[in-house]
Parts: C-alpha cells; structure tokens; sequence
C-alpha cells in the first residue's frame, strides 16, 4: 500500500511507466495501426505522444499537485490554520474505449495512479492490438495488486461494475455511461463519464472559408472521423454553402489524394458492425462528394452529404465515422431550431471573423468545450478541463485536474489552544444580540 502514502514511491513507478512506454513506444504504434489501420503520424500526434507528455507533466509537478494545500481560515474559528489533504479514492475501475485506445486508457490510469489508487484498467476488446500491448507495459511496470488490466468485452465489464469500487472513471457512449452511472449509483460510487454527441460546427457568412474547410477537413477526417470531439455536421449560411463544399472536395483530395483508400494517411472503421451501421447513413441521392465503401476493409471514403432534413437517419444519432453532413441556415433562429433538437454536445465549433457573433454563439448554448475558428485543438492545451456537460458527460480532467478528479479533497481545520472563545458554547442566554452583532462583521 506504499502507493497510497508515498510520494516518492509513486513518482518512481511513473517514471518506470514512462521509461516503458518510450521502449515500446514503436510497438504500439504499430497495434494501434494493426487495429484499424491508423496513421503512424496520428499515432504519434494524439496517443503515443500525448501520453509520454501527460505522465512527463504529472511526474514534475506531482509533490506540488499531492501536497496539503493551506486555505485562509474563517475568522469563525479563529485562531486556527485551515488545510485541504488530497486523499486516493482507493480503488478506481476505468473503462476505456477503442477510438483512441492508448490514450484514453493510459491518461486516466496515470492520473489515478498519481493521486495514490489501486487501479483496475478495462481496455477496448475492440482493438485487441491496442489493448494487449497495454496489458504488457502495465504487468511490466506494476505489481497486480496495484495496478490490474483486465480484457474482455461487454460481460467482463458489466461483472467489473457489479463489484464495488471507490472511484469509476468511464469513456465511451452514451448509452454505456448510463448503464455505468446505474451500476455506480448502487454503491454511490463517484463517477467521470466522458461521453460523446452530435457536435455542431457553425459558419458565417464572414469566415475565412478556405481556411475553415482546411481546419474543418483535418478535424473531420482524422481517425476517420471516429473522434468525439469531431464536428459531427455542418450549419453554414445559405449562401456561402456552394463554394465551402468546392473548398472541402480540394481540401479532402489535397490531404488524402484521388484515392484515399490508397492514403496512408486515412484510418479505418474499427469493425465491419460499425461499418455497416455508418453506410446505412449515406443516402445515395444526397452525396456531393465520396460515398464509396468496402465493408470487407472497413473503409469508407471521406464523404460529404448536402442534407436538408434533420429528421434522416444521419441527423439522428451521433455519427462517429467519416461522413459528414452540411445543412444550410438563414437566420440566427434557425441556427437555434436545430441546435436545440439534440442534446448538450461534447464539442461545439464556430468560423466566424464576427467576434460577436462568435461569443453570442459560445455563450448562447451549452457544450462541453470547442473552438472559435478551428476544430479539435481544445484538446491540446492541459490547461484545459475536458468533459462534457448534460448527456455528453459528467466531470472533466487534463492537467492537474486529473489529478484532484482522482482524489477526494479532505477539509481539515487545525484549531490552537491558546485561545477559545466561550460564545458559541451554551447556555445561549444573554449571548443572541452579541452573536448577532459578530456576524454582521465576519
Ligand atoms: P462504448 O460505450 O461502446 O464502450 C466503452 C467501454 O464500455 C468499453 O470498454 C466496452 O467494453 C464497455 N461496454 C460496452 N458495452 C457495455 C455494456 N453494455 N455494459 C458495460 N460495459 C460496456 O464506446 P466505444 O464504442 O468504445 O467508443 C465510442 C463512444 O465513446 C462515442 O460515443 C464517443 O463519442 C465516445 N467517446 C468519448 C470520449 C470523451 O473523451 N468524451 C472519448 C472517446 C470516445
């Protein structure tokens, strides 16, 4: 239980993670492209990196991050010295998904594992490359009684969540976090779901629209659009819609060439399941650009839908995949008549060089986070907490606050001796229009 107490023991074991995840770093770049083909390039930039920096950032400033924090007292209980003492939970279960299977497993255990919990980490039985390699590094790193990955699938993690633990930090659908947050609330367990949605991304009539469609294409079709944070549709201004789709076809066929099936630059869809389920989106009738598949490779091109109802299947669940649909508005009500359809959104975008409007827009709806003029890059900066708000997710973390997401803030007042006011003490009698007049002053 060293791990729970011990500072410096924690902070040597990230080490160890870290001098691991640098020797296999190139295997895992590899599982990660055996899985679904993604590029070496988005590996590096969104899993494999990104890991290396979190546990390089948690290892600098964990002793600042774990020690007692001294708050101001309340003049209440003068004279005393007020603390917050970050405690582990104790035992945390993640569940993890397959979009980003290193990353968003690995982020959530590091922090866990900073704040002094025994960890139990359920990779994605979607990408069985991925989840294998983690399986390896962990046992390599970690004694099992600390920290433990399981695999499997669905009945692995609905036996997990039958046991009872201290902290449950899941990733994954809606529809999973709502099972998650039913079996937790049996034990009252705390909970960080990060969920997903339909992220809407919206274009003015005074945005940059060439570089709106670069920024909008890269976000889009990284990871073949199987990214939470991806714009989901488009809501552009009726006018500019003929020439953004011209600058999105030059803006596709620049980054993955005629053929994008030939681009090594373009991921897959994890499984033929979710293949299937995102060629039943692409009505042929309403597709301006792509729209070609191959359910045997798990390939669909990057497509793009004219679409005018919200009512079609594409509109109706999150999309997930590399299709993306662009609806027109008019007016400023209109924007608001679709938005407010669906629910509250991990990620919303804005392209607008009408700071106005922009801001109108941000604070007008509610969503987990996005981006004024570019898609994504929220997630980028540790500063940042990341996490969604109604149905896209409960909590948010990055940065140090993964680190108090894994630790309950215990309050402690340290009270001195020398000195104890009989006030508050009964008998009360006498004491009521002194109490009074001390409070109006504290
Ligand atoms: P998922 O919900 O199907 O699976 C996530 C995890 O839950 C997996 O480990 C899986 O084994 C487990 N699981 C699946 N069905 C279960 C069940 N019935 N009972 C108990 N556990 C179950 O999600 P996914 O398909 O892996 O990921 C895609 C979804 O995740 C998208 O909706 C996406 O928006 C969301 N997502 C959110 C974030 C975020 O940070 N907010 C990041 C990535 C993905």
């Amino acid at each position: 239980m060293e791990y729970k107490t011990n500072i410096n023991f924690r902070k040597e074991v990230l080490i160890k993670l870290l001098n691991a995840v640098i020797v296999h770093e190139n295997k895992i770049i590899q599982a990660l492209h055996d899985d679904f083909k993604k590029p070496a390039f988005e590996a590096v930039l969104t899993e494999t990196n990104y890991v290396k920096s979190e546990l390089k950032d948690t290892i600098k400033n964990l002793k600042n991050w774990a020690k007692p924090k001294r708050i101001f007292p309340s003049l209440l209980n003068f004279p005393s010295s007020d603390y917050i003492y970050k405690e582990p939970y104790g035992k945390v279960l993640i569940l993890a998904p397959w979009n980003y299977p290193y990353q968003l497993a690995l982020c959530p255990l590091i922090s866990a594992v900073s704040a002094g919990n025994q960890v139990v980490l359920k990779p994605s039985e979607l990408t069985p490359n991925t989840s294998e390699i983690i399986a390896k590094i962990i046992s390599e790193v970690f004694d099992k009684s600390h920290v433990e990955v399981v695999q499997g699938g669905v009945e692995v993690s609905q036996e997990l969540l039958a046991k009872n633990w201290d902290y449950i930090f899941f990733t994954g659908s809606v529809t999973v976090g709502k099972i998650v947050a039913k079996a937790a609330a049996e034990n009252l367990t705390p909970v960080t779901l990060e969920l997903g949605g339909k992220n809407p991304c919206i274009i003015d009539e005074t945005a940059n629209l060439k570089l709106a469609a670069k920024r909008i294409v890269w976000g889009k079709f990284m990871n073949a659009g199987q990214t939470c944070i991806a714009p989901d549709y488009i809501l552009i201004q009726k006018g500019m819609k003929n020439n953004f789709v011209t600058y999105l076809k030059e803006e596709i066929t620049k980054a993955y060439g005629e053929n994008p099936n030939k681009s090594n630059d373009f991921a897959r869809i994890v499984n033929s399941k979710n293949c299937q389920r995102l060629v039943k989106m692409i009505e042929p009738e309403k597709v301006v650009f792509g729209g070609e598949y191959d359910i045997e490779d798990c390939y669909i091109s990057p497509t793009l839908i004219e679409e005018t109802s919200i009512d079609s299947l594409i509109m109706k669940e999150e999309i997930f995949g590399p299709i993306l649909p662009i609806l027109t508005y008019e007016n400023e009500i209109e924007i608001e008549t679709i938005i407010s359809k669906y629910e509250k959104p991990l990620a919303l975008y804005v392209f607008s060089d009408n700071y106005s409007f922009s801001k109108k827009i941000i604070q007008k709806y509610s969503f987990g986070g996005g981006c004024i003029n570019d898609t994504m890059i929220q997630f980028g900066n540790k500063r940042l907490p990341f996490g969604g708000v109604g149905h896209s997710g409960i909590g948010a973390y990055h940065g140090s606050l993964s680190f108090d997401v894994f630790s309950h803030n215990k309050s402690i007042v340290k009270k001195a001796n020398w000195l104890d006011f009989p006030i508050r003490y009964a008998p009360y009698k006498g004491k009521l229009a002194t109490i009074k007049t001390v409070l109006k002053w504290l």
